[in-house]
């Protein structure tokens, strides 16, 4: 370890690596600072779905290239190499309480999601930023940060770092953003509580497809979402909750015996496992302060998915080596007011944070299993155009929804009169004050 880098980032999940990436490239020298003593683990749950690979996303048109072995990115002209395996994935079914189902995708169009093996595109990405002189730094923690004179001292267990410029892509719970006081003028919202389980001998009821179900237990949501892995026959279940209250291997356990879902895992085993938690706070509005770039989740509402992330990691990591060169050339800076202009106008502006929580907050906004029963069971009648988007998917869902109205009107009135109270205001408000009772 050096006690001097042009640029140091902390983290070196997709966003961070994909920055180190960038400025390496750019011929500056760059340490990435992480935790893990082995960067490539996944040891915080996440479904390794790469999504959408149907449509612009965060500004980019995403794709993998099976003849060279990559992943691309053809509008910011990036791409690495990804050598794992890959499995498309066309189809997306989502279950209420009573099994009413709503089916987003179907056929030959194309994917809505990649299933693929994270551990390997860490690995290949660390391969790759090695490879550019990128000083990989395992073991390291960033206890803390201080401003200096024309940079950063980043603090470590093994001294202190200084660096011109920092990029903090430190993940959705982020120590530098709460350091330098973000957090004082986000809103938080709730905290997301997960467990993964990969699982052999799962039966799904619907082939590769993406299952998601929303369930009560003991009057509490908990959310299922099962991807299949990209080979071997294996599945990975996601068992999530915005209720600290409820313990999540009870729930595994509680759901698998559940005669609504008991013929999916009867041979199921698990064969590893891994948690996580979110603080979903209202994202970063400008991710620049005191020589700190915010990348990726760090300064995200809850998570910007794999894609979202690198994408801004790559972005963020271009605008620094920029403005590095900036300096050398003493022209006036551009090029990180250029980053906080796209992360305005394509992040916060176009993925309204509040649809992204709709998702999360369905149980919450329809109220009662009865309810998110009925309603599925109406918009469920023809199947959703493809997408595993979660902002699409809202939109679509929301205009399925209108639709139903004069049924549900002439139907259910009482259903309409409760769901007038919460359709009308925002998602955070409705999980706020459900979880705050
Ligand atoms: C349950 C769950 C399911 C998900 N499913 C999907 C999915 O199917 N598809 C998808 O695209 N996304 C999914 N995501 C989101 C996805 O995991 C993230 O969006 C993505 O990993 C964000 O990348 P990042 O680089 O910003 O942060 P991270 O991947 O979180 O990386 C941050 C890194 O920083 C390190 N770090 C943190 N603090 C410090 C510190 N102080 N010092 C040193 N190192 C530090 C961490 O160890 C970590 O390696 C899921 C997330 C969860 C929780």
């Amino acid at each position: 370890m050096k006690e001097r880098y042009d640029v140091a980032v902390v983290g070196a999940g997709p966003a961070g690596l994909l920055a180190a990436k960038a400025i390496a490239e750019n011929g500056f020298d760059v340490a990435v600072l992480e935790r893990k003593t082995d960067m490539k683990a996944v040891t915080r749950s996440c479904g390794q779905s790469l999504l959408p690979p149907n449509e612009y996303f965060f500004g980019d048109l995403f794709h993998y290239n099976a003849r060279d072995r990559r992943f691309c990115f053809p509008v910011m002209g990036l791409s690495f190499p990804y050598t794992g395996p890959v499995k498309s994935l066309h189809e997306w079914h989502m279950f209420s309480p009573c099994m009413n189902s709503m089916q987003f995708g179907g056929g030959q169009a194309a994917p809505i999601a990649l299933s693929y093996d994270k551990e390997i595109l860490l690995s290949c990405l660390l391969e790759e930023v090695q490879g550019d002189h990128v000083d990989l730094l395992a073991g390291t923690e960033c206890s803390g940060i201080q401003p200096a004179p024309g940079g950063v001292v980043v603090q470590t267990a093994a001294g202190p770092i200084l660096c011109s410029y920092l990029i903090a892509a430190d993940g959705t719970n982020s120590r530098i953003v709460q350091q330098l006081g973000y957090n004082n003028n986000r809103r938080h919202i709730a905290n997301l509580y997960a467990k993964s389980y990969f699982l052999q001998g799962f039966t799904s009821p619907h082939g590769a497809s993406i299952l998601t179900a929303v369930a009560f237990l003991e009057g509490k949501p908990v959310y299922l979402f099962l991807l299949p892995r990209p080979e071997g026959g294996a599945w990975n279940l996601l068992v999530l909750t915005l209720e600290g209250s409820v313990d999540l291997q009870t729930a595994y356990e509680a759901l698998v015996q559940d005669a609504r879902y008991a013929s999916w895992f009867k041979a199921a085993r698990v064969v590893h496992e891994t948690a996580a938690v979110e603080y979903i706070y209202s994202p970063v509005i400008k991710p620049f302060r005191h020589n700190v770039l915010i990348v990726g989740d760090a300064g995200g509402c809850q998570e910007l998915e794999c894609l979202g992330a690198m994408i801004s990691g790559w972005r963020g990591g271009c605008a620094v080596a920029a403005a590095l060169k900036e300096q050398q050339l003493e022209l006036p800076p551009r090029a990180i007011a250029g980053y906080q202009d796209w992360w305005l106008n394509t992040y916060i502006k176009q993925y309204d944070y509040q649809d992204y929580l709709s998702i999360f907050g369905l149980a919450y906004t329809m109220g009662t299993p009865e309810v998110i029963d009925y309603v599925f069971g109406l918009m469920g009648a023809e199947p959703f155009p493809p997408t595993f988007n979660p902002y699409t998917a809202v939109g679509l869902l929301g205009s399925r929804l209108q639709s139903c109205m004069p049924k549900i009107m002439a139907e259910r009135p009482d259903i309409l009169q409760q769901l007038a109270g919460t359709m009308l205001m925002f998602p955070s408000d409705v999980m706020g004050q459900t979880l705050n009772q």
